[in-house]
């Protein structure tokens, strides 16, 4: 998500559940104002063709999509339901010059918006139980259970606290909540009234990888091989060693440290804890300048290892270290954390993350799976699953790492609804230039600063 700071108009972020008659709001407010006075109603780009009877959105097939991703050009990109939903950096362009900018928003992804753009102005079009039960019987889509199940979804989307929250109530007709949208989109005087009373804040599990290459990273240094000389020249194809960072609202867990810009990107006294998979270098090194500095101790938790890497425990700094044994499990900032035990030349752990929004695992390092971890994930079945996969596919059995043939194994054995391998040296890459097409649906690749947001 890239943000323009130097914006004078002003982003109007609606989001409502399904069924709450959001987009007949959108169609009608914009047919009314997009053509007169500073108001621009963004276009979505989806990976959905386009229906006749739904949103006016922009199709983009899957690869297109990651294509304009890694080039930067969405102001803002997230995925629901196994569709890709992007909002194109243009948007910059228009706030710059003074126009207002309404935005067909996610609630998944409203807290990321609202710490990269503060100031922005939420609109959450709710309607009665009663109302929105019978707008979707009578859309006949779905089973009974379907729908209570939408139903206490919708109760959940109106948790949200923020001071810039109008609520617009969508009983009435759409003449009549029509005019109410218009009235809050070109007057923003009468918003004071309309505050609900805040409610405890549900955020979202979010996971961003920070890294996500092996030791050597991509490019390897005087490699000349496809994806090395890509990296190269286009910055998002290079990695970094492994690093990610799990969010909830304001708390942030680290795990592992490959990347070495620690100081830069937590300036301050900001993480809520470390969780160390093993002691390997290219997942601890940016700790080394780290450790020496910032007011408060950070927990680090780690495998059972005595000796640790270089001079860590002689020399901790900030870093508190705490010992974990497999099938530990504690709270951090309202997660539960339960670790399992990994196969790689070091004692390691990978960390399993229990939140409402969702259950994230996190393996690597990682050469196959210990029975007992397999055996606990096919039991706890992770909703995103990520997992150690260094290698394209190879005739001897690889080591220390997972290979693509391993990670297939594991997917359909634990069958996570979503996948995504990490770790990723270079010759995979070359290999995934190719092959990339050939993986199942669910199972995907992560690139450095892509950001995955947890939902139920
Ligand atoms: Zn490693
Ligand atoms: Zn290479
Ligand atoms: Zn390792």
């Amino acid at each position: 998500m890239a943000m323009n700071n130097a914006q004078s108009g002003k982003l109007f972020y609606v989001i409502g559940a399904s069924g709450s008659g959001k987009d007949s709001l959108m169609n009608f407010a914009r047919s009314r104002l997009a053509s007169v006075g500073k108001i621009i109603f963004a276009h979505r780009y989806i990976t959905r063709p386009p229906e006749v009877q739904g949103e006016n959105h922009v199709y983009l097939s899957n690869e297109e999509f990651k294509h304009r991703k890694k080039q930067g050009f969405f102001f803002m990109h997230w995925e629901s339901h196994g569709l890709c939903y992007g909002i194109g950096s243009e948007i910059n362009l228009w706030l710059a010059n003074g126009y207002d900018v309404v935005v067909n928003g996610s609630r998944a992804y409203l807290s990321t918006a609202l710490e990269e753009c503060p100031e922005t102005q939420v609109i959450l079009v709710s309607t009665s139980t009663e109302v929105l039960r019978k707008r979707l019987l009578k859309r006949n889509r779905e089973t009974p259970e379907e729908i209570e199940k939408r139903l206490h979804r919708a109760t959940l989307l109106c948790n949200i606290e923020h001071r810039q929250l109008i609520t617009l109530n969508n009983d009435a007709d759409l003449a009549q909540s029509g005019a109410e949208f218009i009235k809050i989109l070109t007057n923003f005087d009468s918003r004071e009234a309309n505050k609900p009373a805040l409610r405890p804040a549900s955020n979202p599990m979010q996971i961003k990888f920070l890294g996500t290459g092996n030791a050597p990273g991509v490019p390897v240094r005087g490699c000349t091989c496809d994806a090395c000389i890509r990296a190269n020249t286009i910055t998002s194809y290079r990695r970094e060693p492994c690093a990610a960072l799990v969010e909830i609202g304001p708390a942030k867990i680290l795990i592992d440290a490959g990347v070495m810009d620690l100081k830069k990107r937590f300036p301050e006294d900001t993480l809520a804890a470390i969780l160390l998979t093993h002691f390997h270098p290219d997942h601890v090194q940016g700790l080394f300048s780290f450790r020496w500095g910032g007011r408060e101790k950070i927990d680090t938790f780690c495998p059972v290892d005595a000796e640790g890497c270089s001079d860590f425990y002689k020399n901790p700094g900030i870093l508190n270290f705490k010992s974990l044994h497999p099938f530990d499990d504690f709270d951090i900032a309202g997660i539960r954390v339960t670790t399992v035990p990994l196969v790689h030349s070091r004692p390691t752990l990978g960390y399993c993350f229990e939140h409402p929004s969702g259950k994230l695992a996190y393996l690597t390092d990682t050469e196959g799976l210990p029975q007992k971890t397999a055996a606990f994930l096919c039991n706890w079945k992770p909703d995103l699953l990520v997992l150690d996969c260094s290698y394209p596919p190879s005739e001897q059995i690889p080591r220390n790492h997972n290979d693509i043939t391993m990670a297939l194994k594991f997917f359909a054995e634990i069958k996570p609804k979503k996948m995504l391998l990490t770790h990723i040296g270079h010759q995979l890459d070359v290999w995934l230039n190719n092959h990339e097409r050939e993986l199942p649906h669910g199972l995907e690749i992560v690139r450095d600063n892509d950001v995955v947001t947890l939902e139920r």
